[in-house]
């Protein structure tokens, strides 16, 4: 059966039980825990925790998934994959244990003539947690095993929570038993309650059942938790591997090998010339190939692009592993331009829009095997002088610093550093290279924790918003001033009853006007004043959790007290710039997607009072007619007055009325649609200009790559972009005025100057060598004695290094031939010192080098210094030691001489 089908079956199961069918999420939920959707119930979080009402008692879905600490697991074990597709059915506050026990026993056991899987009950296993009676009891009643039958495992396997306080509750797992080929018969009892890890590719989970049911306070481990009493609603969440499900009925080995990802093996296999199945190496290889593949092509598709942190990097790693998988396996061309599109096919059946964005995915994916490709060429020659230096040094070991510098400035994998240094005879101190990895982990763990401090006051929000009963009502759309009841005070250490003169603090308000920075809109500001005269200064607003605004603010005058009666009031002139700002936004997008295509869609974008950023996917360099044509295009619309309104509708209505739906958009019933006359259409929660002919103008300033297939456009608008203009104005009537051209006469002319002036400095310069050069008989005439060597030594004080060299070549050539001659010149231009010692043939063969003389020079310099026997340079940073730096040459040809003559 292929995956479609089960994939179908599975949803019809739960659609025939009254259950919603709900569309996959993106991979990029806007969750702050999270940095990609791992499990089917994340989109439903806000109904698990209470924050939001769900829209129907049940639901069903097949999620999206990407779960980065099984990455190394990929290829090894037969059941793990970065991307997988998991299918859940959900009950919020409706059945409970037993429903969802029959539900899933009977979809996994009803024949397949009647729409179910038809798995072999002696081989199936369900697991409970050790002490949950009543889900033993369920499953013997549902399926008639007897309690032998029913593995008892501890909370390690079969306790669910999300890590925090909050809720929680027992799982049960079915397991399918592959039989004897795979692993030892399981003794449950001499087992213990965890799962013994050689049994896992044997009886494998397939389905793991959450019952919700615990209210928790504190998560200390997997195995130790407080439960402080009961949730009020139960529910239910569970999660069905569909690769598993799908490699046992399509008798299969491994999750690798189904339908929608063995293509891809297949393709490896044509590439690479090595057959899948002779070589476990290998075959781990070709796993990892398939796995990643399709993990790149999902994550570009969801929007990520490769970078150096978060979601970036996760995408990066597992291009870099795909691509170098395919050389281990021998192949060292382009490997995705052959592998995606193989990919995309199989998962286009089910997710479409990866045809539609095809050239945006590739684009991206391409771009970065490239620069890897580039790494690896650069690296290589890295690793080649690194390794010569080992071997020339006597020495069989590349130090741990290196192997460090070569992976974290070139990104070059260690497993690839220690392979080739195999190859080379040579091993790599893997010791050393660890602890460096761990200081600098450690480094950014620290980092990452000084940032998280802002966040430490989560359980306060928390308890702030469970007493609210409801979220906070924003009322920023219709006004600007708002009234509300203070609900809530954080101070560093946490809720706290009030707040005095001079305090920052957060508050909380039941309602206000106050927009919280979201959706690429920085936030408002303001003041809050209460009843009692006291006044707080609003420097930032923030939603940390759903349904809560937070105002950071500092007290001005008086003390702030909960319960008080609390006027909001909006800094006008700031709201209505940064919407002005976001409704020239819309519009830009609008126009780069008319004037390059669908797929110019949004990648990130900020909002700022006078000015905003938009960043969005295009293949390459946006050409200066696009960006002209675009400006062109919204200030025409500016002009036209167009009304800007939002509606409220169903995200169907949405998607209909032509609205540009963007990544990461939550999914839920309503939306909010603004639009820009009939022309630019597109969810969002922000505030705007009430039409078009606000904006004034609009000036795009330019646009700049920001990684591969992202672009940055900048720009100004309303009263900034009127100065901005003005001020350019200004500057090309004082050009015109200094050059007495017309404007128009204005670049000619200047790159005249800048040509005249060129050949003016390169005149210069030719007189000033021939002045040197000039000088050079008198300068040979001098020369000195010492020690048998004609020696001249001189101090050319703003001659640069080329002058310098000319000069003492030319001065060697005139010391006479017959004896050892040695001409030391010692310049300076910008106070940087440069010198230069030639020694002519007599001299070289008295055993005198230039290469010796010019690095005592330049030791005294301050710098370093080298060459041949007959010429050398160096310099240093010291242009006032030039003397010295001329006596430490005769000292050095003095030593020379002694030696020689000895
Ligand atoms: P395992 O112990 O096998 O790693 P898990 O306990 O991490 O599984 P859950 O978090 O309970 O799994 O996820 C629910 C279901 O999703 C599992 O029963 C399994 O079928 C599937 N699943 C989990 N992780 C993966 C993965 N990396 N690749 C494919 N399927 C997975
Ligand atoms: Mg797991």
């Amino acid at each position: 059966m292929d995956t479609a089908e089960i994939r179908r079956r599975f949803v019809a199961h739960f659609e025939a039980a009254g259950h919603q069918a709900v569309p996959s999420a993106s991979l990029l939920v806007p969750d702050p825990t999270l940095l990609f959707v791992n499990a089917g119930m994340v989109p439903f979080k806000p109904y698990f925790l209470g924050e939001e009402t769900p829209p129907w008692p049940r639901a069903t879905s097949v999620q999206k998934c990407i779960r980065t600490p099984d990455i190394e697991d990929v290829g090894k074990t037969t059941r793990h994959g970065t991307f997988f597709e998991m299918c859940g059915n959900f009950s919020f506050g409706d059945y409970f244990k037993e429903g969802a026990i029959e539900l899933a026993w009977d979809l996994v056991t009803k024949p397949l003539a009647d729409g179910g899987w038809g798995l072999e009950e002696g081989r199936l296993w369900p697991s409970v947690l050790h002490g949950d009676d009543e889900a033993l009891h369920l499953w013997m009643k549902v399926t008639g095993l007897p309690e032998n039958r029913i593995v008892k495992l501890g909370p390690k396997e079969n306790y669910w929570s999300m890590g925090v306080p909050g809720p929680g509750g027992p799982c049960s797992e079915i397991l399918y038993d592959r039989g004897p080929e795979y692993g030892p018969d399981a003794d449950w009892e001499a087992m213990g309650t965890a799962m013994a890890p050689e049994l896992e590719d044997r009886y494998l989970e397939i389905w793991n059942l959450v019952f919700m049911q615990d209210e928790l306070s504190a998560v200390r481990s997997k195995e130790d938790f407080d439960i402080v009493g009961s949730l009020p609603k139960r529910n239910i969440d569970t999660g069905m591997g569909l690769e598993r499900v799908a490699f046992l009925l399509q008798g299969r080995e491994n999750m690798y090998e189904i339908d929608v990802m063995f293509p891809v093996i297949e393709k490896a296999e044509e590439l690479t010339g090595r057959k899948y199945g002779t070589n476990h190496d290998d075959d781990v290889r070709f796993r990892v190939v398939a796995d990643h593949v399709r993990s790149c092509l999902m994550l570009i598709g969801d929007g990520v692009t490769p970078g150096n942190e978060g979601r970036g990097y996760v995408l990066r790693r597992l291009l870099r592993r795909a691509v170098r998988s395919m050389r281990l396996l021998g192949f060292e061309d382009r490997a995705l331009p052959e592998l995606l599109p193989v990919s995309r096919d199989k998962m286009a059946e089910t997710y479409g829009e990866l045809h539609r964005d095809w050239d945006r995915i590739s684009t991206v994916a391409f771009a970065e095997e490239d620069a890897f490709r580039q790494t690896l060429r650069t690296g290589t020659t890295i690793f080649d002088t690194a390794a010569g230096q080992v071997r020339d040094a006597g020495g069989t070991q590349i130090p741990g610093d290196q192997a460090f510098a070569l992976h974290d400035t070139y990104g070059f994998p260690i497993d690839l550093t220690l392979e080739m240094a195999q190859e080379k005879g040579l091993s790599v101190d893997e010791e050393g290279f660890r602890r460096l990895m761990t200081e600098q982990r450690e480094r950014a763990r620290a980092d990452a924790r000084a940032k998280k401090g802002q966040q430490s006051n989560a359980g306060s929000y928390r308890e702030i918003a469970d007493s609210l009963g409801g979220p906070v009502e924003f009322t920023g759309y219709d006004e600007i001033v708002s009234e509300g009841a203070v609900r809530g005070i954080v101070n560093a250490s946490g809720r706290a009853e009030s707040a005095g003169e001079g305090e920052e603090v957060e508050v909380v308000l039941d309602r206000t006007a106050f927009y919280a920075e979201g959706g690429g809109q920085l936030a408002d500001h303001g003041l809050i004043e209460l009843e009692s005269g006291a006044r707080l200064e609003v420097f930032d607003v923030q939603a940390p959790i759903g349904g809560l605004i937070v105002h950071k603010a500092k007290v001005l005058v008086g003390e702030v007290t909960l319960g008080a009666h609390a006027q909001g009031l909006v800094d006008i002139e700031r709201r209505a710039s940064i919407s002005r700002s976001h409704t020239a936004t819309h519009m830009v997008h609008k126009a780069f997607r008319e004037a390059l295509g669908e797929t110019a869609t949004q990648a990130g974008s900020e909002n700022s009072p006078g000015r905003f950023r938009f960043d969005f996917s295009a293949a390459g360099a946006i050409p200066q007619s696009s960006m002209q044509d675009v400006e062109a295009r919204v200030n025409d619309l500016v002009m036209a007055d167009l009304q800007v309104y939002a509606e409220t509708m169903t995200q169907a209505e949405a998607v209909r009325s032509g609205a540009m739906a963007l990544f990461g958009e939550k999914y839920g019933d309503e939306v909010r649609v603004v639009s820009v006359g009939d022309w630019a259409r597109e969810l969002c929660g922000g505030t705007h200009a009430h039409s078009s002919g606000q904006l004034g103008v609009v000036k795009l300033l330019g646009e700049s790559s920001i990684g591969s297939g992202v672009r940055r456009v900048e720009a100004l608008v309303g009263g900034d972009a009127y100065r901005f203009l003005a001020r350019e104005h200004l500057l090309v009537a004082q050009l015109t005025e200094a050059l007495k051209v017309r404007p128009e006469e204005l670049p000619e002319r200047i790159n005249d100057l800048v040509d005249r002036l060129r050949t003016a400095e390169k005149e210069i310069e030719q007189v000033r060598l021939q002045q040197l050069l000039a000088g050079a008989a008198d300068l040979a005439a001098g020369a000195q004695d010492v020690d048998g060597v004609s020696f001249v030594g001189h101090v050319a004080t703003g001659a640069g290094g080329g002058d310098v060299r000319s000069l003492a070549l030319d001065l060697r050539g005139k010391l006479p031939a017959e004896r050892p001659g040695v001409a030391a010149i010692v310049g300076s231009a910008n106070g940087k010192p440069s010198v230069v010692v030639a020694v002519n043939e007599a001299g070289r063969a008295a055993g005198l080098s230039a290469n010796t003389l010019v690095r005592a020079a330049s030791e005294v310099l301050g710098g370093k210094g080298g060459g041949k026997d007959d010429l050398a340079q160096g310099g240093g940073s010291d242009a006032s030691l030039a003397q010295e730096a001329l006596a430490a040459i005769r000292r050095v040809l003095v030593e020379s001489r002694g030696s020689s003559v000895q």
